[in-house]
């Protein structure tokens, strides 16, 4: 079959005829349709210093995807031939106290498909049937390769309630954007969304933001007087992975504010920890998706008119892989799908 592959030690990936996966008899093999291109998946493609100590050669890379069941192992229940499923890439050891206690997004051996170990841009992947999620009626191919990231929004948004509350996004990448929609439909008031760069603020506008605030030329305190807002935002989500966005959401949040933190920083930074102390903040750090509270929230809001596919703004068949990665790069795009089937 041909997958996606991280064939030698230097930037680039390579489209390969590698075997097909064999299952065991608690796997589920799925073949692949549509898979979204994470910012995971170009540190592994321009082979930086993560992915060098993280990622071994000759892997097949990918963790967005989604595809239908072909075939099932024999101690398999509940998922046959023909299944519109995603797959959970956090695969989890299921003993440690956190698994026994049902946190498994907590789980402390967590392993990662795509970057640990086998992963999903290619034409067929097997994985545990603990790791399936059957897609419910109605849900798009498109927005179903994405319940990967788009989980991540949801964990985020909906680490603290929202309803009535003025939220402030800082960051709108595509999970930015998916988050200014959840918390949209779970009830928000305002909506802020900072970003640097105009052409990702146009695409939040779509995801109906209040206001989408370039930082370099409007100051948030302008913003929140603007809309009225006098006491700051009682909720933040930090998904620029930027010090600079950090800081100016810490320094805007209202006393007692929340804040989920799910940008990666690229390395140490200072933030002014008295505002956080004499704010009363809570900071609370996201990562991955809860197993499986988020997808099912995912898949209840898709289903009561959550929209989230404008974030989806390119398609590119498997073979045109160089293409699409130029394209998710570039900064100028949303979520870019590459499809496995043509
Ligand atoms: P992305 O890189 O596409 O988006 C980040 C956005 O932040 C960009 O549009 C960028 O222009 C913007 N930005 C840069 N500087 C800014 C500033 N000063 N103020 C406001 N915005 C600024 O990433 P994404 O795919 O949307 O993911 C969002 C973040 O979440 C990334 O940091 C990613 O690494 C991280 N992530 C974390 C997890 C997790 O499990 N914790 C999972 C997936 C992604
Ligand atoms: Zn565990």
């Amino acid at each position: 079959m041909r997958a996606l592959v991280k064939a030698h030690a230097e930037p680039g990936l390579w489209l390969q005829d590698v075997p097909e996966p064999e299952i065991g008899i608690n796997d589920v093999l799925i073949r692949v349709d549509r898979t979204g291109i994470c910012g995971t998946d170009l540190h592994i493609s321009n082979w930086d210093a993560w992915a060098q100590k993280t990622v071994p050669v000759g892997l097949v890379i990918g963790h967005e995807f989604a595809g239908d069941v072909v075939a099932v192992g024999d101690n398999v229940t509940g998922f046959k031939p023909g299944d519109h499923v995603s797959g959970e890439g956090h695969l989890v050891c299921g003993r440690c106290r956190n698994c026994m206690a049902g946190r498994r997004h907590l789980c402390a051996h967590t392993e990662g498909i795509g970057v640990s170990r086998t992963g999903a841009f290619a034409e067929y992947i097997a994985l545990p049937m603990t790791n399936v999620w059957h897609h419910g009626a109605n849900i798009d191919r498109d927005v179903a390769s994405i319940f990967d990231p788009f989980g991540n929004a949801v964990h985020t948004a909906l680490a603290f309630p929202v309803l009535g509350e003025d939220v402030l996004i800082t960051g709108a990448g595509p999970i930015g954007a998916m988050a200014a929609a959840v918390v949209r439909h779970a009830g928000a008031r305002h909506v802020v969304i900072t970003d640097v760069n105009p052409s990702r603020l146009e695409l939040a506008r779509k995801m109906g933001v209040t206001r989408a605030v370039d930082v370099r030329t409007e100051k948030l305190a302008d913003v929140q007087h603007e809309l009225g807002m006098d006491e700051g935002f009682d909720v933040g989500l930090e998904m620029s992975g930027n010090a600079s966005a950090l800081r100016d959401m810490i320094a805007n949040m209202s006393h007692g504010g929340k804040i989920a933190l799910l940008g990666i920083p690229p390395e140490e930074f200072a933030i002014d920890w008295n505002q956080v102390v004499f704010n009363m903040l809570t900071i609370k750090g996201i990562y991955g998706r809860e197993m499986y509270e988020t997808w099912y929230a995912m898949t209840v809001m898709v289903q009561s008119g959550l929209d989230i596919s404008p974030v989806i703004t390119h398609h590119f068949s498997a073979a045109d892989h160089e293409e699409a990665f130029a394209t998710a790069a570039s900064g100028e795009a949303g979520k870019v799908i590459l499809h496995w089937r043509d």
